[in-house]
């Protein structure tokens, strides 16, 4: 339904930390994690220490560390490996797939995100935009959130002229439990400067995004 032309980012992002904007100041504590998953287990009715569950809490613990490895690492050192150019037009990466998790529910919600970005002298390396989606998305968070973090970094720390992201995403919370509707897609968007300000620039973009989408 998509044209996979984005890059999929394959490493993980060099360390150090930042949650949005301020540190977490705590790494994952796995053994706080396990503690709590048997708690759980046991809450439910089950035997936390029945065969098939005993490995059970480690493994959690090693999924939760992985989710949320986005709450100890900072977006803004992909940023800083922008280069002088002078290109003046708008740049689009679509179709970054992420993954990440409902801080209501703690269920995954999966999708794609799409970012334009008109640069003022400063050009990011294209497979840096997916590590700043991919630092972002690992993290505890609703989309709007999400959407809105993306497009103020690009805003603010390579200070682009005008952001445009548009993040689509099926979120579990919604199809496997309560309202029960597969299928639903949850789309938002932020947009910054000219692409806030300007018509134009933003119906620009936005026919980038979605203009010759293959459906
Ligand atoms: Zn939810």
């Amino acid at each position: 339904m998509k044209t996979p032309n984005s890059p999929r980012d394959e490493s993980r992002p060099a360390a150090a930390h930042d949650s949005a904007t301020k540190p977490a100041g705590k790494s994952i504590d796995h053994p706080r994690i396990e503690r709590a998953v048997r708690e759980i287990l046991a809450a439910v009715g089950e035997d936390p220490d029945r065969e098939g569950l005993l490995e059970t809490p480690a493994r959690v613990a090693r999924m939760y560390a992985e989710m949320f490895s986005g709450l100890h690492l900072d977006p803004k050192v992909h940023l800083r490996k922008a280069f002088q150019e002078k290109y003046d037009e708008i740049v689009l990466v679509r179709d970054i797939a992420f993954n990440s998790v409902c801080e209501h529910h703690l269920l995954p919600f999966m999708g794609h995100a799409h970012i334009g970005y008109l640069p003022n002298g400063r050009v990011l390396g294209l497979s840096k935009l997916a590590r700043v989606v991919e630092v972002v998305s690992h993290r505890p968070q609703v989309q709007e959130r999400m959407t809105e973090t993306i497009a103020d970094l690009l805003e603010n720390d390579l200070g682009a002229k005008g952001v445009a992201v548009v993040v689509e995403a099926s979120h579990t919370c919604m199809t496997i439990r309560g309202v029960r509707k597969p299928g639903s897609l949850c789309v938002t968007s932020a947009m910054k400067g000219v692409f806030r300000s300007n018509v134009s620039s933003r119906a620009e973009v936005m026919s980038l995004i979605y203009g010759s989408r293959a459906k």
